[in-house]
């Protein structure tokens, strides 16, 4: 195929004793944990799971350094559980879902929370606020094969060696199946997507210099330097 400019390369992720993961869509779940939706002001008990995305490019790999973003004075850190899917489709049930799954990483939701918030204030969409360039910083997949369906777990971030997010990934709204099961109602999942399973309380700033360390037992740690 001759194209008017070489189109762009596949954005992959390094696969933990395994060939490359070929990026396809980022889907993110909002307030999955109880504690978060609570310090973002909202009743965890009430809402039904809602989604939003980031472009495929925004992928951060390979314990970089993250280049502070424009636009913002409120840099926000939110560590999660990402599921890689092998394969996709609509409707997928509950009970099905664990089997689409290729493996799991540890990610970065990188938010600029002083966009959001002026977006939730006029009703606009969070896009420039979560799907801008370098927004999400991804570590090293490890199989679900070598890894096991992940249903708990610790999961942390420490900024300059402080702990500031500690939760577990079993106390999700959303479970992992769940979330799967709802966002193919939406719209059909595909071989290479990805899905940032929500954060725990504790979100806050960054600025140039810090050090981030973000964790999931069992996982390879995701390393992000602010640049
Ligand atoms: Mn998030």
């Amino acid at each position: 195929m001759d194209y008017a400019f070489p189109p762009t390369p596949v954005v992959t992720l390094a696969v933990v004793s395994g060939k490359p993961f070929p990026v396809r869509r980022i889907y993110c779940i909002a307030r999955n944990y109880a504690d978060h939706a609570r310090e973002m002001g909202s009743d965890p008990e009430r809402e039904a799971p809602f989604f939003f995305t980031k472009p495929a490019s925004a992928i951060l790999h390979g314990n970089p350094v993250m280049p502070y973003p424009p636009a913002t004075q409120n840099l926000h850190h939110e560590v999660e559980l990402v599921v890689a899917l092998q394969s996709g489709g609509r409707d997928i049930p509950v009970d099905q879902a664990n089997d689409c799954i290729f493996g799991y990483a540890v990610g970065l939701d990188m938010t600029r929370r002083d966009l959001q918030a002026a977006a939730k204030a006029k009703g606009q969409p969070w896009d420039m606020a979560k799907g801008f360039d370098f927004s999400a910083p991804c570590s090293a997949i490890t199989s679900q094969a070598q890894s096991g369906v992940i249903m708990r777990g610790r999961i942390e971030l420490k900024v300059n060696g402080q702990l500031r997010q500690s939760g577990d990934v079993g106390d999700m709204i959303w479970k992992i199946p769940e979330i799967i099961n709802r966002l193919s109602q939406l719209v059909e999942l595909c071989p290479g997507d990805l899905i940032f399973t929500g954060t725990p309380a504790g979100v806050g700033s960054v600025v140039k210099g810090d050090k981030l360390e973000a964790t999931v037992q069992g996982l390879d740690p995701l390393t992000v330097m602010i640049g």
